[in-house]
């Protein structure tokens, strides 16, 4: 059986539910189709721990994450229901010259982007976080308008919003081929189809670059295992408490229910080649020890700052895969080569805050209506050719996260 598509997503995480989302809003009456190889969502989306931060050392990328949080409550509206988002700020703790100057560059970045920001006292913080110990601490600054969700809810908002759009999604349905003629896409295969579509778009998370190796196309990025813990409940913790984090320790934590959650970056990131990537992730043995050998290498980091560490207990561990570039930002654009193929990817470890931002992105460039400056940053090319599998790209790509200080 053939069909004829006008937009054809292959991906249906949370990045491929919001292009689904944002495309059918700007584009009524047009046909789209999602293809999902498992079930909507079960992909890096429902691994993150969902820090929607607006402000960031990357400006590129802040417009994004601002759309992302304008977006939600109109998703809240558009269908009658609410996604419980914890407003609920993000302080970050400077300890040292470095912290300190790099607090300072925040405050401009959020002035800049019409964030708010205020300085706060040690005791301030320990009135949300009588846990903490902040004697290191220079200063805080505390950003009131970040918030952390639940992300395989948003994503899921995305895809029912999109479904009242009309947008129809085929879950369970890998695409194992894009059939190009004359540099354009024709066709997808999957196992028992071949769609037809105008457009597609290549939203496949960790997983893209499987599809673009017969071209010896590559977006620039490597799936980089991203981890955290959360602990057994923590007494005295208030469920308003802020996300704090403590850069010098390369760590973060916020409230978890009446648990903490908290990552801290391993001093040397694991990078995998896309094609060693089974499709189902579910039973994928990220860390034989739950991560407990790295988080022994860092951890004497947080103590400092949270001293019950040592003793409070872990009870789970979640880690993940991430598109990570060696510049720390996203790929979205048209694939070199072929006219009708657009990618996202590379996402960063900041899919979740950037999901929105994404979706309104790619409708744009679908659209052909954004200018090449504008997505300079984005440009899937901007690497030139590269081999995605290589020890020396994958190494590159681990670095951008082991070095990451930002939520
Ligand atoms: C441990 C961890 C913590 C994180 N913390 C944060 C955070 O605090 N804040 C934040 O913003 N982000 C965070 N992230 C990152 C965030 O999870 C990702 O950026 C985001 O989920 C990416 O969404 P996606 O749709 O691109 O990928 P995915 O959710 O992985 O979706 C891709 C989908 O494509 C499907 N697919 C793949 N190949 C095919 C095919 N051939 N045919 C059909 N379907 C296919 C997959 O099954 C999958 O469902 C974290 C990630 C991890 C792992």
């Amino acid at each position: 059986m053939e069909q004829k598509i006008d937009l054809l997503i292959i991906g249906g995480g949370i990045w491929g539910c919001a292009i689904a989302y944002y495309y059918s809003t700007a584009n009524p009456g047009q046909n789209v189709l999602v293809l999902e190889q498992n079930e909507l969502n079960n992909g890096a989306t429902s691994r993150a721990a969902a820090l929607l931060t607006k402000v960031r050392s990357n400006q590129a990328l802040i417009p994004l994450a601002k759309e992302t949080a304008r977006i939600i409550p109109v998703l809240e509206t558009a269908l009658d229901d609410s996604l419980d988002i914890k407003k609920v700020g993000l302080a970050q703790v400077a300890t040292d010259a470095a912290s300190l100057n790099a607090l300072e560059s925040m405050y401009k970045i959020a002035d800049r982007f019409d964030e708010p920001y205020q300085k706060w006292t040690s005791d301030q913080l320990l009135e949300k976080t009588p846990w903490l110990k902040l004697d290191a601490a220079l200063e805080i600054g505390y950003f009131p308008e970040e918030a952390y969700c639940d992300p395989y809810r948003l994503g899921s908002f995305f895809a029912r919003a999109a479904r009242k759009n009309g947008v129809a999604f085929r879950q369970s349905t890998r695409v194992t081929e894009l059939v190009v003629k004359n540099g354009r896409v024709t066709a997808v295969l999957t196992g028992d189809d071949r769609i037809r579509a105008e457009q597609v778009v290549l939203a496949a998370g960790v997983w893209s670059n499987q599809l673009l190796e017969q071209f010896g196309a590559a977006i620039p990025y490597a799936p980089v295992r991203s981890q955290f813990w959360i602990t057994e409940p923590v007494r005295g913790l208030q469920q308003d408490a802020p996300i704090v984090l403590i850069p010098s320790a390369n760590a973060y934590l916020r409230p978890e229910g009446n648990c903490l959650l908290f990552g801290i970056r391993e001093q040397q990131s694991i990078a995998v080649a896309p094609g060693k990537l089974p499709m189902q992730m579910n039973d994928f043995l990220y860390s034989a020890d739950k991560g407990f050998s790295e988080l022994a290498d860092v951890i004497h980091l947080l103590e400092p700052f949270y001293p019950e560490i040592y003793n409070v207990g872990i009870k789970s561990y979640m880690a993940g895969f991430s598109g990570y570039s060696p510049d720390a930002c996203i790929t979205a654009g048209a694939c070199s080569g072929l006219d009708n193929l657009f990618v996202a990817g590379g996402d960063c470890g900041a899919g979740i805050a950037l999901s929105g931002g994404l979706g309104q992105l790619m409708t744009a460039l679908l659209s052909g209506s954004v200018a090449g400056e504008e997505i300079a940053a984005f440009r899937p090319d901007r690497f030139g050719s590269l081999d995605a599998g290589a020890e020396s790209w994958l190494q590159q790509c681990a670095a951008a996260r082991s070095k990451k200080k930002s939520g």
